[in-house]
């Protein structure tokens, strides 16, 4: 079964190229010219990636996203955004609202394919072993989910896959760098300011205190350690 992956892009040239290499490369595709009705269809097409433009006709790419996050169906699908706006503010709150990945017009067809392949095989990627519990925490890597005192946690895929390297790595102090290199790997587009940022997201789901954290503790003038909880 190929990998589906839908184009969220009103622009029908640039929807059309990226179409074309997805499919090139053995994806199948499905393209939307607009926010309108996207979410409805998405849920039925339950595609496996979604390429989300931020700028749209009526309501933006941000919007849409914070709309898959808090669908039943959709909440862990990865979304790549694009956009001509390259301000780190932009960048900052598409990941705040739940993005995996950002990218910036104009981008190379074969960056575009390479984010796409980076983020698939992450959603695949069969690490052993399948359950793992430390404390109050279960995470269930075949379902990617994860229960909190047998609370189920709504995470995206990125703050999954940082969990999961925290949580496999106990007590030991990772920096920005280290981070972005084990979880993030070839997806270099990112910053280390974008691993703060989805250190608060995850603070924001785990800890009872955000600002106050008891797991995820800041290593300053370093980075970040989980805290066995065990
Ligand atoms: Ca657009």
């Amino acid at each position: 079964m190929p990998k589906r992956i839908a184009i969220v892009e009103d622009e029908a040239e640039l929807a059309a190229l990226i179409d074309y290499n997805l499919r090139r490369h053995g994806y199948g595709t499905q393209i939307f010219n607009g926010s309108k009705g996207t979410l409805k269809a998405l849920e039925q097409h339950k595609p496996d990636l979604v390429v989300l433009d931020v700028m749209l006709p009526d309501t933006d790419g941000f919007e849409l996203c914070r709309q898959i996050r808090q669908s039943a169906v959709l909440s862990r699908t990865p979304v790549l955004f694009l956009t001509a706006r390259s301000d780190e503010v932009d960048r900052v709150l598409g990941l705040e609202i739940g993005g995996d990945d950002y990218m910036t017009k104009p981008f190379s067809p074969r960056e575009l394919i390479a984010r796409v392949k980076a983020h698939l095989r992450r959603e695949d990627m069969d690490v052993e072993p399948a359950a793992l519990e430390i404390g109050p925490f279960r995470l269930d890597r075949t379902g990617r989910r994860v229960f909190l005192a047998g609370r189920e946690l709504a995470l995206t895929s990125t703050e999954f896959n940082l969990l999961d390297f925290f949580v496999t790595h106990p007590g030991r102090a990772y920096s920005r760098e280290q981070l972005l290199e084990s979880v993030w790997g070839e997806l270099r587009n990112v910053t280390p300011r974008t691993v703060d940022v989805h250190v608060r997201r995850l603070r924001e789901q785990i800890e009872e205190q955000a600002e106050n954290p008891r797991y995820l503790t800041t290593v300053r003038g370093f980075g970040y350690r989980f805290e066995d909880p065990a």
